[in-house]
């Protein structure tokens, strides 16, 4: 590893003494110091230093709106001197609730009854995986509560969320996953397919491990299936043709539920609204977040069928109370935000921009892939990836403690780009929707220097 590029700040030390880091080399920030980013302006954010760097992820797949959106501080001002706070408990409900439940249930993909707010992707599927239990109880299925989750799954890190993702880093010393949370594979060729199976085939062999899967589990205790219709932190996987239908044919014939979690695809980010449209999924219930209110304050939001709602309501009718609710669901703030992202989506056709833009970003990944480092760039609308690899031609990755990865976002970092690596060495890009073709390019040939400086490094 190369040695820091900026000296630690007064910031950066305090942060280093009291601030524990989410998802961070604890010891080697203790050595290095964070990255402190003081500013955003469009697509780009600025550290201490006024060092500027295009955001090449949106931050945690999230600001889709870029950093400078007057729009929505305008509007979480006007809530913040109207109403700051209110809840939902006990037959109350914040003014601006309402307008953004109608404009949610407008943008749902298939036809929803309800949704349920919370503050994070993973409450949204933590509420999820709660709801499964409720929904079979109320219809007298008490078996039925196994939900199937996939390998490399990014679902959150709540307990039951983390407990769906399927990354053994977040379950390792934690004692996870939970009962109840059954593994599949991932369906990600480039990795998995075996030596001279077709996609095709490799569909076949998912569906029928699925099939078997639940025969071995018992139909009337499977109760959902959970999936991101692109996997995002597991290494942005893009499913291969035919493998949602094949596996949606199987749910139905055991009716077991499917989740959709548009977490991350939620909202134009593969330049369809939601991924659901993009996979022809038939979703009983969609989570949704990140880019909800271009993640400028927190809110998730789960959608669930009129059919779960109505069993919901009746079981909950012998309780007393549907005993559920966050201090801050439906708060309103995050309303204001939210209802004044989705009307900024509408006024600036972002799911056309993103599909008028998406093809400089694929093909510009792609051209790449002839790359000596390159094993496969892949991608679809405005996510994409880089996977590299020790020896292309053979899939052969590089040995994790190498590190290969890591050097290169810290290459791309010095060059003015923001990316991510995931597990294996896999590059993302995810940028704010709001992107031009020019930031793309600009974008591009950052990336082309870090993977030169990469290549000098590892050859
Ligand atoms: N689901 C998906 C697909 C995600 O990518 C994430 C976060 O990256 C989550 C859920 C969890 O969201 P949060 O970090 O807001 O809890």
């Amino acid at each position: 590893m190369d040695a820091p590029t900026l000296p630690i700040s007064p910031a950066g030390r305090s942060d280093l003494t009291h601030h524990l880091h989410p998802y961070t080399q604890l010891r080697q920030l203790e050595r290095e110091g964070p990255l402190v980013i003081v500013r955003g302006d469009g697509v780009n954010v600025f550290d201490e230093h006024g060092n500027g760097y295009i955001e090449g992820m949106a931050g945690l797949w999230c600001a889709s709106l870029g950093f400078s959106e007057k729009r929505l501080a305008d509007a979480a001002y006007r809530q913040m001197t109207t109403l700051p706070y209110y809840h939902s408990f006990s037959g109350k409900v914040p003014g601006p609730v309402a307008a953004l439940v109608d404009k949610l249930i407008e943008w749902a993909p298939v036809p929803m009854g309800r949704v349920l707010f919370a503050n994070s992707g993973s409450e949204a599927n933590d509420t999820a995986f709660k709801l499964v239990r409720y929904y079979n109880n109320a219809r007298g299925r008490p078996l039925k509560k196994k939900i199937i989750a996939r390998n490399k799954g990014y679902h959150g890190v709540t307990m039951a969320a983390a407990s769906l993702s399927g990354l053994p880093m977040m379950h390792q010393h934690f004692d996870l996953p939970l009962p109840d949370v059954v593994r599949v594979s991932c369906p990600h060729f480039y990795q998995f397919g075996l030596p001279g199976e077709t996609e095709a085939q490799f569909v076949d062999r998912l569906a029928q491990e699925l099939e078997d899967t639940i025969q071995r589990e018992g139909p009337e205790t499977v109760a959902a299936f959970i999936a991101e219709p692109v996997q995002g932190a597991g290494g942005v996987v893009v499913p291969p043709a035919g493998y949602f239908a094949k596996v949606q044919a199987i749910l139905k014939k055991h009716d077991i539920l499917l989740i959709a979690d548009e977490v991350i695809t939620g909202f134009g980010r593969l330049g369809q609204p939601f991924g659901t449209q993009v996979f022809d999924l038939k979703p009983d219930m969609i989570t949704v977040a990140k880019m909800l209110t271009s993640a400028y304050v927190p809110m998730s939001a789960l959608y669930v069928s009129d059919q779960i709602y109505q069993a919901v309501a009746d079981a909950s009718a012998a309780v007393g109370v549907f005993g559920h609710g966050y201090t801050y669901s439906g708060h309103p703030l995050a309303c204001a935000v939210a209802l004044e992202t989705l009307r900024i989506y509408e006024d600036d056709r972002i799911v056309d921009h993103v599909r008028e833009v998406a093809p400089r970003l694929q093909d510009g990944l792609r051209k790449f892939a002839s790359h000596p480092l390159v094993g496969q760039a892949r991608g679809l609308g405005l996510i994409g990836a880089l996977e590299l690899a020790a020896d292309p031609a053979q899939r052969k990755p590089f040995e994790p403690a190498r590190g290969v990865g890591a050097y290169f976002v810290r290459r791309a970092q010095a060059h003015g780009l923001i990316v991510r690596v995931l597990g294996g060495d896999i590059i993302a890009f995810s940028p704010p929707l709001v992107i031009t073709e020019a930031e793309i390019d600009a974008m591009l040939a950052r990336t082309e220097l870090a993977l030169a400086d990469t290549w000098e490094w590892v050859r």
